[in-house]
């Protein structure tokens, strides 16, 4: 449960603290961080510029690398009462037709569970065991000297002038903090030029723990399971995509040959054009996540098209790595800790991010030979040999294994 707290108090908590610490950005890895600093004793202020909301936001298929985490904070019970297991995994052809199912959690399983989970209920999960916070709050300035970082935060209520041992930027894909820290050569993007429209739809017994895909010449249509519910995505070249979701929906419609009444019910629900999140389907690297006393974590640092469905789980592990580092270090510490945070992450998320990468180059295509092709090695390649980059990440987790063996 969040609890909204004034800037000013949350400063005046932590005024004691051995290591005080502010985390801009209250989403996937901020929260996480922000809980699990809040376990080892420390009272981090947390800021966040959205209102607080209770949207449920989009589906995230979560990798067992959110584990750790979730264990740490001891919500694992909690998360698994919210979120689904992702048992069955059905690709299907650029014309509809079923290409395979997999039972992908059996394939992840030695490494732990492979769920589905709105991200509003994460949100929940992650502040269960309460979680101060000022939203409608951001960061409006920082002048970082070589022992401490002198912050303005800002709300409606005003400004709040305060002095951090350090500064962490969790404010997702289109950071203002990374911004602040790095030149624009220090940030590559990487645009695929589509975007996909998100919505919800009923589930039953016979779709709770199925992911189901279609990769289309041209578009992509996936239904993913949640608690309850299954998340729809449906994407396309923006191009395409401007004349709005009823024509596209219509073109979809006119590629596909094997009628399939979860996918037309999926279909149907982005066609009405209710009010459904739109992506823009790109990410972005930073050459360098730590500054001196302040660091980038998750989308900030190193940003996720959904395509793995690994960025989530990468955000958590990362805030679980930083948060290990900055555990037992005094204030003098600090800039060596964010260093070795860094050592210890980037690589892994630049990796993670690759394989992402290269599953939109396969996915986000037009031509219709090339999705011949692929449904062909859809086929064909096992799964296993698909999911290698990841379970390679999986098998060479930084954290150390005692805390994960606290599995019950
Ligand atoms: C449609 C979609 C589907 C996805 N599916 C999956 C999936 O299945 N599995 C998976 O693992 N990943 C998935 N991802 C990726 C995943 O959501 C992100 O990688 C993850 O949320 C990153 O966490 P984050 O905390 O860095 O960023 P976010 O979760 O985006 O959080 C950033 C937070 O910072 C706040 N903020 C922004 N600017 C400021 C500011 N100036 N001051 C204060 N606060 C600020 C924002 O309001 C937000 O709350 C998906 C992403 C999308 C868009």
């Amino acid at each position: 449960m969040f609890i909204e707290t004034s800037i000013k108090e949350q400063v005046e908590r932590q005024r004691h603290d051995r290591m005080r610490v502010l985390v801009v950005g209250a989403g996937v890895a901020g929260l996480t961080l922000a809980q699990l600093l809040r376990r080892s004793g420390l009272s981090p202020v947390l800021v966040e510029r959205a209102s607080a909301s209770t949207e449920p936001g989009y589906m995230l298929a979560l990798m067992p690398l959110a584990e750790q985490a979730l264990r740490e904070l001891g919500v694992w019970d909690d998360y698994v009462s919210r979120s689904v297991p992702f048992h069955r995994y059905r690709p299907h052809g650029h014309r509809g037709q079923l290409l395979r199912e997999y039972e992908i959690d059996t394939l992840l399983g030695a490494e732990g569970e492979y769920r589905g989970i709105m991200r509003g209920s994460l949100m929940q999960v992650l502040s269960g065991p309460g979680a101060p916070i000022s939203h409608g709050a951001t960061l409006k300035a920082i002048r970082q000297a070589a022992d401490a970082v002198e912050a303005t935060l800002g709300s409606e209520a005003g400004d709040v002038e305060a002095v951090f041992d350090t500064v962490i930027f969790a404010d997702g894909l289109h950071s203002d903090g990374r911004a602040r820290l790095l030149d624009p050569r220090q940030v590559t993007t990487y645009d695929t030029n589509w975007a996909g429209w998100v919505a919800w739809i009923d589930t039953d017994p016979d779709h709770a723990d199925r992911g189901d895909e279609i990769w289309g010449a041209g578009f992509f249509v996936g239904i993913y399971p949640v608690n309850g519910q299954a998340g729809v995505f449906v994407g396309g070249s923006r191009a395409d995509m401007r004349a709005g979701p009823a024509a596209f929906i219509k073109h979809i419609r006119s590629r596909l040959r094997v009628p399939d009444p979860w996918f037309e019910r999926a279909l149907a629900q982005i066609e009405t054009g209710e009010e459904h999140y739109f992506w823009k389907l790109l990410d972005c690297r930073a050459e360098h996540w730590t500054v001196g006393r302040a660091a980038l974590l998750g989308d900030a640092a190193a940003g996720f098209l959904p395509t793995a469905g690994i960025g989530a789980g990468m955000a958590m592990e990362s805030a679980t790595v930083l948060a290990h580092c900055l555990r037992d270090v005094s204030r003098d510490g600090v800039a060596d800790a964010l260093r070795a945070y860094e050592r210890a992450q980037r690589p892994r998320v630049e990796a993670a991010q690759d394989s992402s990468r290269q599953l939109a180059k396969l996915m986000f295509r037009r031509s219709r030979i090339l999705a011949v092709f692929r449904d062909l090695a859809v086929r064909l390649l096992p799964l296993e040999t698909a999911l290698r980059p990841i379970r390679k990440l999986l098998d060479s987790s930084p954290l150390p294994k005692t805390t994960v063996a606290t599995r019950s």
